[in-house]
């Protein structure tokens, strides 16, 4: 007992409630505890036995609790049959962290590779792993190859560059695929867009505005699949703990940006712990940004970096680093400090942090784009342009000053041109699905997802942007809901407020 660590002792009651009601560890059940534990701990709890019983996440303000005798002081995470506590004699590493859960290790892996090879035997579309040079990624590959090589199925590896990731990832990922003796199974493909030109446009990417994503990796992966007869099984490595999103959509999923995807997680239910473990149980060599302290393997850009981090990639990318917060300091307007801070990781920041007259400004540019019904286009190529986007969804009718647009329930919308301003006499909707073209029209960052998008070949690349050939075009709309520049003119109003002025 002198010996232990994180441990928690309850009385037979708290004992029965969490073996045989499932119940959490709550105040006057608990008869002692090491005084070390701190609130988000894990936690061993112990019967009078001194035998180990459950482990438990403790409660914030726990220690008041346990003054008032009253309150929840742990979360239950597991519980199980007594088990007599074993402390060990010395400094556990990892090498006995895998020793001791082994058994388990080979349970999850049995139970992924299962379920692999069956969704794989339902479908004859071809499968590709999806690999970022990340741990999650580096799991999935590992459990792929196992399964589909003892089932005779082909696979291939999908890496993306977006043109932001880290010189070490690339090279990383180069050493493990000859390794892994993956090197001829491997597709590589890299954005068809600048992410510093884009950057002009979109502003820095943030949390809540991850618009890097969609234009630097989606169109690359549609191509990939493309060539692949425009059908495949993804296996990417999401899991349902990192985010509410990710849990809703379980473990299989359809593409919504990329046609013909099916994505699927084989490590959806793993917690970090059971990826790193499988991991060092494996053997494999891991990404060397890791022992730098990086938590994360994305782009060096990537807002979902945190502070700690941001001190990382600092001492990584060096000037390019600098240049680039200079950049956005400039773009929203931040102090040094703020940036510092790493405000700029959230794009709508939360009501508390905005500064007096922020919300009051966000709402007035919320109210003009929704009543300003006019948009600014001074070249006649651009409104041409305008006018074949505006065909994917309307019938329109071009009458030299005027142009008028029909929808498939025959509403109408009506286009004024006046010198180098087009008024629109529309309801909201229509307007802003012409707010949104004049975006795709005049803001195209040549992404190229609705190209691979297009069933009919129907999109033309001009020096400017894009134009829709309307011989071919079938008005299916659907490359305008893959457009990220048609996506986030309206989420990122500031776009849009650009195309207006
Ligand atoms: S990893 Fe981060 S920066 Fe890179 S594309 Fe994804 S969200 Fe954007
Ligand atoms: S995807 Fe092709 S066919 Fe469909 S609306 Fe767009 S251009 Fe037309
Ligand atoms: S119009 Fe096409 S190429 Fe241009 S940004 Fe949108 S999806 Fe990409």
């Amino acid at each position: 007992k002198q010996r232990a660590k994180k441990w928690i002792l309850v009385d037979r009651g708290a004992e029965e409630a969490i073996v045989v009601q499932g119940r959490n560890l709550l105040a006057p059940g608990v008869k002692d505890y090491d005084e070390d534990i701190r609130e988000g701990d894990f936690v061993y709890v112990v019967n009078e036995e001194w035998k180990a019983i459950a482990v438990g996440k403790i409660a914030r303000g726990f220690k008041q609790k346990l003054s008032e005798r009253r309150g929840m002081i742990a979360k239950i995470r597991r519980f199980a049959e007594a088990k007599d506590a074993e402390v060990l004699a010395k400094k556990a590493s990892w090498g006995d962290a895998v020793d001791a859960n082994r058994s388990f290790l080979e349970m999850m892996e049995r139970k992924a590779i299962t379920f692999i090879q069956e969704v794989c035997r339902k479908s004859d579309d071809p499968v590709l792993v999806s690999f970022s040079g990340g741990k999650d990624s580096l799991a999935t590959l590992l459990l792929v190859k196992k399964a589909l090589e003892s089932l005779g199925k082909e696979f291939y590896v999908l890496f993306t560059d977006t043109g932001i990731e880290y010189p070490e990832t690339i090279n990383y990922i180069k050493r493990i695929l000859r390794q892994l003796r993956l090197e001829d199974k491997t597709i590589s493909v890299s954005s068809f867009v600048n992410f510093f030109k884009a950057l002009d446009l979109f502003g820095p990417p943030a949390r809540d505005f991850r618009w890097c994503c969609k234009t630097c990796k989606l169109a690359p992966i549609a191509y990939a699949i493309k060539s692949l007869g425009g059908k495949c099984l993804t296996f990417i490595g999401l899991r349902e703990m990192e985010s509410a999103k990710r849990r809703r959509q379980g473990a299989v999923w359809e593409g919504i940006w990329v046609k013909g995807q099916v994505g699927i997680s084989p490590i959806y239910d793993w917690s970090t712990l059971n990826v790193w473990l499988y991991l060092f149980k494996e053997g494999v060599e891991l990404n060397p940004l890791y022992y730098k302290g990086l938590e994360r393997i994305g782009c060096w850009v990537c807002p979902s970096m945190d502070l700690a981090e941001m001190r990382i990639v600092e001492e990584i990318i060096g000037p390019s680093w600098h240049g680039y917060l200079k950049k956005i300091s400039e773009s929203l307007s931040l102090s040094e400090q703020e940036v510092k801070l790493g405000l700029w990781r959230w794009r709508f920041k939360p009501p508390r942090w905005l500064r007096s007259g922020e919300k009051k400004m966000h709402r007035r540019q919320a109210r003009y784009l929704y009543e300003k019904k006019e948009v600014r286009i001074e070249k006649e190529d651009d409104f041409k342009r305008l006018l074949s986007i505006l065909k994917t969804m309307y019938e329109v009718h071009d009458e030299g000053g005027q142009v008028t647009l029909l929808d498939k329930e025959r509403s109408i919308a009506i286009l004024m041109r006046e010198k180098e301003k087009i008024i629109i006499e529309a309801e909201s909707r229509h307007w802003l699905k012409i707010l949104r073209g004049t975006a795709r029209a005049l803001a195209c960052v040549k992404c190229m997802l609705c190209f691979a998008t297009c069933p009919n070949k129907a999109i033309e690349l001009r020096q400017e942007g894009i134009e829709v050939s309307t011989e071919k075009c079938t008005a299916c709309g659907e490359c305008n809901y893959t457009c990220p520049v048609w996506a986030y003119s309206l989420k990122a109003p500031h776009i849009a407020k650009r195309l207006l002025e």
